[in-house]
């Protein structure tokens, strides 16, 4: 792990270097917003810590303002809070179903949706990469035999492509099941007003867990589920992660409904746009020099490797040259799929974004990868 100064801003200190941060998921640049750190610092009156699990001491007022907020924000009935994006999976996932049961997973779908299925003792079955078809065919084979929850990624966290939302909807429809979508890198950031992958699809009615997280787009720390009323209540009483854990404090939940109020507003909408023209921006030189961007549709643009030597050498010499982008191997990605994960903010320059570029496609050519 390297050790960063400063705030999560388009260039950092890293190890003492100055270097331009392309891996942060900070995609609005919200982590260092003026707004989210004044309420946060004005939550601090209110103690550092929330003290205990919200079923032993209670809640404080600001968890059920912020899950008023996110479910006015999502358009659901109610939504409830997880310390953590990974608590989040695990928790509703293992809650949803149990033995009996199926899950039916996106191949590439998110570490902690794997371990929430592999937890819940439902039976795990992963489909081909947002392969609709093949889903249709094995929900066919299974259907009649226990719950079905059908799970994935909204904005895929290594690919960077977005998952066949109205489709999916049709498939839980027809054949009964419940559809969860983790829309980790889509909050705050996808869709006209920022709901999300749901927003950007035309399909937020039609799913039936929304989980989402508040440490990426929304630059604070936590994550949720909106859902209806009865789905809330049954998490409340059955998501260990959520029984069993210490609830978030109080200046993390300040920060993240400022966050909601900045991506709500017009400033909200501007970042929006900037950084879905700086990934573009980026994505397009790439390509133009002939590299694969795997499909990217968002601000995670993959720059494809092969091998994962090379991949950590390319890593390796960008860094030298002054760009932080991490190089992906497995077990994150399947083997000879290693890649650089680019991560666009709104928050870099023009500038910053050409310089990135030019010096990927100069080590590109010297390793022979284009
Ligand atoms: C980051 C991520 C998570 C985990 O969220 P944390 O709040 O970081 O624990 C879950 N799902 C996806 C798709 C992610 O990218």
């Amino acid at each position: 792990m390297r050790l960063i100064a400063g705030a999560q801003g388009s260039r950092v200190q890293l190890d003492g270097k100055e270097v331009l941060l392309l891996c942060s998921n900070n995609y609005l640049g919200l982590a260092s917003h003026p707004a989210l750190k004044a309420a946060s610092a004005a939550a601090l009156e209110q103690g550092t810590g929330s003290g205990a699990a919200r079923l032993v001491s209670g809640n404080m007022e600001l968890h059920e303002q912020l899950e008023e907020r996110l479910a006015a924000f999502k358009g659901t009935e109610r939504a409830l809070l997880f310390n953590t994006g990974y608590a989040a999976n695990t928790g509703i996932i293992s809650a949803l179903v149990g033995r009996g049961d199926t899950v039916f997973s996106d191949r590439l779908n998110h570490a902690s949706i794997v371990d929430g299925a592999l937890l819940s003792r439902a039976t795990f079955v992963r489909y081909p990469h947002c392969d609709t078809a093949a889903l249709e065919k094995l929900l066919s084979e299974k259907r009649g035999k226990g719950r079905c929850l059908i799970v994935t990624d909204g904005v895929f966290s290594m690919d960077g492509d977005i998952a066949p939302l109205a489709a999916l909807v049709g498939l839980a429809r027809r054949f009964d099941a419940l559809l969860m979508v983790d829309d980790a890198h889509g909050s705050g950031v996808l869709g006209a007003t920022g709901r999300g992958s749901g927003e950007l699809c035309g399909v937020t009615g039609g799913i039936d867990v929304q989980m989402g997280t508040l440490g990426k787009g929304f630059g604070s720390f936590g994550a949720y589920a909106a859902a209806s009323a009865e789905i809330c209540d049954y998490l409340v009483n059955k998501a260990r992660s959520f029984i069993f854990s210490t609830s978030l404090p109080p200046a993390v939940l300040a920060a993240s409904l400022a966050a909601i109020e900045v991506v709500d507003s017009a400033e909200g909408a501007r970042l929006r746009d900037q950084l879905a023209r700086n990934a573009v921006l980026f994505k397009t030189r790439l390509e133009q020099a002939g590299f694969d961007t795997m499909g990217s549709q968002t601000q995670i643009i993959p720059v494809f490797v092969g091998p994962a030597e090379t991949t950590m050498e390319f890593s390796q010499l960008l860094l030298e040259e002054g760009i932080f982008v991490q190089g992906i191997r497995p077990p994150t990605v399947p083997a000879g799929s290693c890649r650089l994960r680019c991560t666009l903010m709104a928050t870099h320059t023009e500038e910053e974004i050409a310089e990135a570029a030019e010096k990927i496609i100069s080590v590109g050519k010297a390793l022979h990868v284009i």
